[in-house]
């Protein structure tokens, strides 16, 4: 007996939109959006499109309005609420702009909370353009199916970050160097905040500020060294499956 198709289809194109969304109220996308509905996927009056604005959960849209860069929505309902996620955040020493890009995107769809770029003496990128990544997140939650978006915060130095951050929020220091738990035996439920390194590692006495700071936990990643961008997204998805919402 062919399954009735679920409505409405994951298939449908899903947009970010930063206007609070409500019931019957209407969204002019903005034009990049209008063209990638208008003439990339050639949609026009009364197609359905899924939106979601980071707070509300997702909606079920018609298109109302289909100009040359003009594209109006109409809302007809709400199909999810927002998406409760595990509050983990992910500190990570920015690498090379392509690794972070990719770190930044997977770390989204993994379900990351919060992500904090964290300076140290090794980090290499000297600039973290934070509209970039943002846009990044969005695609990433627009294509994962997610309803919100992760923080983004501004780059900060590694001893502000350490003398800033709520001690009650466990630390997960993914130190290579020393032999920290596993995760299964480390990862505890949420309030949770991982740190990895940058790809030349912290130096002694950086290992050694934060292990002295409150409420810290080693976590070992395995036997072998891993790239950092490879680091961050184990240490999460390590995290997802033990203490997460993949349990
Ligand atoms: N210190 C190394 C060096 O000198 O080449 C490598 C640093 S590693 C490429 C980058 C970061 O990934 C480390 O600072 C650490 O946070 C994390 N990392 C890599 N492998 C790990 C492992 N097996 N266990 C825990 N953390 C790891």
């Amino acid at each position: 007996m062919p399954t009735v198709p679920a409505w409405p289809p994951k298939s449908l194109p899903r947009l970010f939109v930063r206007a609070a969304l409500a019931e019957a109220a209407t969204v002019e996308l903005d034009v990049r959006q209008a063209n990638y509905l208008g003439n990339v996927l050639r949609m026009g009056i009364g197609a359905n499109v899924l939106l979601f604005d980071g707070n509300s959960g997702e909606w079920l849209a018609r298109i109302a309005e289909a100009g040359k860069k003009r594209m109006v929505l109409a809302l007809e309902r709400r199909t999810r609420d927002a998406e409760t996620i595990p509050d983990v955040w992910l500190a990570f020493a920015p690498v090379k702009r392509a690794q972070t890009d990719w770190l930044v995107e997977k770390a989204t769809e993994l379900g990351v909370a919060r992500l904090l770029p964290v300076m140290t003496e090794r980090t290499v990128a000297e600039r973290v353009r934070l509209d970039r990544l943002g846009a990044i997140a969005v695609e990433a939650a627009e294509q994962c199916g997610r309803t919100r978006l992760p923080a983004i915060d501004e780059p900060i130095a590694l001893a502000r970050f350490l003398a800033g951050r709520e001690a009650a929020r466990t630390l997960y220091f993914a130190d290579e160097m020393r032999d920290g738990q596993p995760p299964q035996a480390a990862f505890k439920p949420a309030p949770a905040l991982i740190l990895v390194g940058p790809e030349g590692g912290f130096t002694e006495a950086e290992r050694e500020l934060i292990h002295s700071a409150a409420n810290v936990i080693p976590v070992s990643l395995g036997p072998r060294i891993l790239r950092a961008e490879t680091a961050a997204l184990a240490a999460l998805a390590a995290y997802m499956t033990v203490a997460g919402d993949w349990r």
